[in-house]
């Protein structure tokens, strides 16, 4: 316990001294001058005032002080103590070695940045603004704070390592040493402002998107009026102080990326543009996708400033909460598919009728043969209280299937199930099938047969097989090697196939 000394306990005028000057008790004291006993702090402070001597007149350190309280030189007030720089012969506070703290700092620099190794004006210049700033002991502290981060730092750009630009400082981890050097650098006109880099960087996306949509005038002007009179004249305007311009050019870009997917869905989709768009199709374009699109809301609100359109808006609230399936989605499902000729025809024809009818998996697993009917004029199911036509491009995928189905050496032939399964007497189970289908990419089990009922009604079959482009033959090659001709089930002109079944056994 002898050794221990509380922190901030004073210690006794006894063993301790006190400074003429502030009065603080301390355990040393830094140097006797005339006007008495001086702390460090005292010291420190009295060797960095400059000014005019009331005594003598001359601008110089004025360390001494008067009985008034005025500050005085060395000579008037008969200061002994050396306060001139051996190097430089500045008077300051000799540093280190009797040097001051700008040559101190100054070789320390040059040795670490080494700016004649070859000569390099700018590393010339950022010592000269770090040996220049207001108090150059901060630098000095600076270098040794961090365990020597900045030291390293200063070190690799000496060893030209790390070029003095924002494109190489945003390579580096993104430290203290780092981002304190970048706003020295920046705060003297060594690298341009932060914000009006973010600003630049933003123009050149701009740029480039806007050249990317030159071939579609009708996309390419809104946006274009958008980006610049909305986006690029808030970006510059607003006061670098009030604003994270990072945060404000990222979200720039969103909302004009999520411009231009809104403005392209509409041509694709609706042979529509921002002038002739309606409330319809903003609605419709929010309830089927991703929740991003809702970024378009600014975009339309601009349109209907600069009075593009009329009284069309981006609700606040959106219903949608649950995945949705979307009609583009919806016909790349098909189309995969049509074309996966390595899957089989069950698990093809069973996603095509749920895909085409918007069919629940679990009924579908229950269709037997009764329900599809075979005849000269094409080939139905019956789904609900009507047969629903397999549009003709699908029939001889579906006849491969009704062919292959019914050659299937397993224990589970001759059964009257449209998708037999593996166990006798069974149809396919619906969990199964969702399962092959997913790992085919399909996931239509987080989608709704709400959402599909309602994009069969949008776009029904046989439309909607038209606008697949495919055409009966290449169905049947897609289909597959096996397939039965179309016309063979034609001539035979049997009203059900369910009746060409050989009895079960
Ligand atoms: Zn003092
Ligand atoms: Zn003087
Ligand atoms: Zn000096």
């Amino acid at each position: 316990m002898t050794d221990f000394k509380p922190r901030g306990r004073p210690r006794s005028a006894r063993t301790g001294y006190t400074c003429d000057r502030c009065g603080r008790e301390v355990g040393k004291i830094r140097v006797r001058w005339p006007d008495g006993r001086i702390c460090g702090i005292c010291f420190t402070e009295a060797s960095h005032t400059y000014g005019e001597c009331p005594l003598c007149g001359e601008h110089r350190m004025l360390p001494g002080r008067l009985d008034t309280g005025k500050d005085i030189c060395r000579e008037c007030a008969g200061i002994t103590t050396n306060l001139t720089c051996a190097n430089c012969g500045r008077e300051a506070e000799r540093f280190r070695g009797g040097h001051c703290i700008v040559c101190v700092l100054t070789a320390d620099l040059t040795a670490l940045l080494k700016p004649n190794e070859p000569p390099d004006l700018r590393l010339k210049r950022l010592i000269a603004v770090l040996t220049s700033v207001g108090r150059p002991e901060s630098i000095y502290t600076w270098l040794r704070s961090n365990g020597g981060a900045s030291s390293d730092l200063l070190r690799r750009i000496g060893n030209r390592e790390v070029s003095l630009s924002h494109e190489a400082f945003d390579t580096l981890p993104k430290t203290h040493s780092v981002e304190h050097l970048r706003a020295i650098l920046t705060h003297n006109r060594m690298l341009p402002a932060q914000d009006d880099r973010q600003l630049a960087i933003f123009e050149q996306w701009l740029d480039e998107r806007l050249h990317e949509l030159e071939g579609s005038p009708e996309i390419h002007s809104p946006i274009e009026r958008f980006a610049k009179w909305h986006h690029l004249r808030r970006l510059k305007s607003e006061s670098s102080e009030t604003k994270n311009m990072n945060y404000a050019a990222r979200s720039a870009k969103q909302e004009i990326t999520e411009a231009g997917k809104f403005l392209r869905w509409l041509l694709d989709e609706h042979g529509r543009t921002a002038a002739t768009m309606g409330q319809v199709h903003i609605d419709e374009y929010l309830s089927e996708g991703p929740s991003t699109r809702k970024q378009i809301r600014n975009f339309v609100r601009y349109l209907r400033k600069e009075r593009t359109v009329k009284g069309v808006d981006v609700p606040v609230r959106l219903a949608q909460t649950t995945p949705m399936l979307t009609q583009d989605e919806r016909l790349k499902h098909i189309k995969t598919l049509i074309e996966a000729v390595n899957i089989s025809e069950s698990i093809r024809v069973a996603a095509l009728i749920f895909l085409l009818y918007g069919v629940p998996i679990g009924r579908l697993c229950m269709l037997t043969l009764d329900d599809v009917e075979v005849k000269p004029t094409g080939v139905t199911l019956k789904l609900g209280r009507y047969p629903a036509p397999i549009p003709e491009p699908f029939i001889p995928l579906f006849l491969a299937h009704l062919e292959s189905r019914e050659h299937q050496g397993t224990v589970n032939s001759g059964t009257n199930w449209l998708f037999p399964g593996q166990r006798a007497g069974k149809p396919r189970s619906p969990n199964t099938l969702v399962l092959k289908l997913r790992g085919i990419g399909i996931d239509i089990q987080g989608v709704r047969n709400t959402t599909i009922r309602g994009l069969v009604e949008e776009i029904d079959p046989t439309s909607l097989s038209r606008m697949l482009g495919y055409s009966k033959q290449i169905m049947s090659k897609h289909a597959t090697a096996a397939t039965v001709p179309w016309s063979s089930y034609v001539i035979d002109k049997n009203p059900r196939f369910a009746n060409e079944r050989p009895p079960v056994t």
